[in-house]
């Protein structure tokens, strides 16, 4: 699974630095301690990729957060009307229930996958950080 950790899909669903793969993009690693989940270091800890490219960066995430939260919904739609014959009341219900749920890791998801769209894996980088 060496692989799988140069690819991007590793650093949005971890966290990690585009550059290195290897530096925390968020302060606090528990998405659920809500008063600091946003919190960012201005650097990879690591590497020292900068996490905030230019003011009011990650307001683009918001086009990140909404396809994820569609996925989300979609899926919950299929789930829901493949195994139950349920109104479409409880529908609604069960995908808000699921999406405010899932919202620390949606948030922290959508900026680790903005900043992947700009910063790409450096294999040298990564290379050099684990000489270190
Ligand atoms: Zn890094």
């Amino acid at each position: 699974m060496s692989w799988f950790k140069t690819t991007k899909a590793y650093s949005v669903i971890n966290n990690k630095c585009p550059r290195c793969h290897e530096g925390d993009m968020f302060l606090h690693s528990n998405p659920y301690n809500l008063k600091n989940m946003d919190k960012m270091p201005e650097t990879c800890p690591v590497c020292g990729q900068r996490y905030f490219l230019e003011p009011m960066f990650y307001t683009g995430a918001m086009y990140a957060s909404y396809a994820i939260s569609i996925a989300i919904t979609v899926a919950t739609f299929v789930a829901i009307y493949t195994f139950y014959e349920m109104p479409i009341f409880w529908f609604v219900i069960t995908a808000t229930t699921i999406l405010l749920v899932t919202l620390p890791f949606t948030f922290r998801w959508a900026r680790t996958m903005w900043i992947n769209f700009f910063v790409h894996y450096d294999p040298e980088v990564a290379k050099k950080v684990k000489a270190q």
